[in-house]
């Protein structure tokens, strides 16, 4: 990335950043995954339990190899073998655990945060129970405002996730939201969160890289 580029990218997610801190967040801008990274394991102590919410940006960051190396427990719902009730029960006990970790779909410049579900886990522990809530986003997921962020998720996020899960939906075709009827639809549950929820306590990482859909 040439200077100028990353100057552009910093000064775009400096303008969100003091968006996300008016709105009530804890919001700081980085320049690289690395120092990202790092960032995100300051808040984790051996011993913590520790939730993910579905987030190629977090799969980057290797955040949850690191955290299991510094002794945390990682209450990972894909862990291999898992039956369907064991899964059930740590997405349960993600909802209550030290800190909830994941990206959002999008992040406004005013300072908004937009996510679509399938289960609902994700923005349930985004909304209430989590001690601490680290949200990590790339640069690219920036966007003017609502509307921005529900094109970006219909034309972009939302497709490429599905086909990243190897879904049997439209979009996967299309390349855009069909808004389809399947029952293999990913798409369930549509947040905003347009100021840091009452009971919360959140740190908003942007990160001046490309990280994620
Ligand atoms: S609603 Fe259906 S078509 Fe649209 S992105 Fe989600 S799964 Fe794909």
């Amino acid at each position: 990335m040439t200077e100028v580029e990353l100057w552009s990218r910093e000064t775009r997610a400096q303008r969100a950043c003091a968006a996300l801190i008016k709105n009530g967040f804890d919001a700081v801008y980085v320049n690289t995954a690395q120092e990202a990274t790092e960032l995100v394991m300051q808040f984790i102590k051996p011993g913590m339990k520790l939730g993910f919410g579905g987030s190629m940006t977090i799969k980057t960051l290797g955040i949850q190899d690191k955290a299991s190396q510094v002794g945390a427990q990682v209450l990972d719902h894909n862990k291999p073998g898992l039956g369907a009730d064991e899964k059930l029960d740590i997405l349960r006990a993600q909802l209550t655990c030290d800190v909830f970790i994941c990206s959002a779909n999008a992040v406004t410049m005013k300072g908004e945060m937009l996510n679509i579900d399938g289960n609902g886990n994700r923005v349930a522990a985004l909304t209430f129970g989590p001690k601490k809530n680290v949200v990590v986003a790339g640069t690219n997921k920036i966007v003017a405002d609502v509307g921005a962020a529900w094109e970006r998720m219909e034309a972009y996020a939302s497709p490429m996730n599905n086909k990243r899960l190897a879904k049997n939906n439209p979009c996967v075709k299309a390349g855009h939201c069909m808004d389809c009827q399947n029952p293999t639809r990913i798409c369930r549950v549509y947040q905003i969160l347009k100021r840091k929820p009452s009971l919360s306590d959140y740190t908003v990482i942007l990160v001046g890289e490309d990280l994620g859909y």
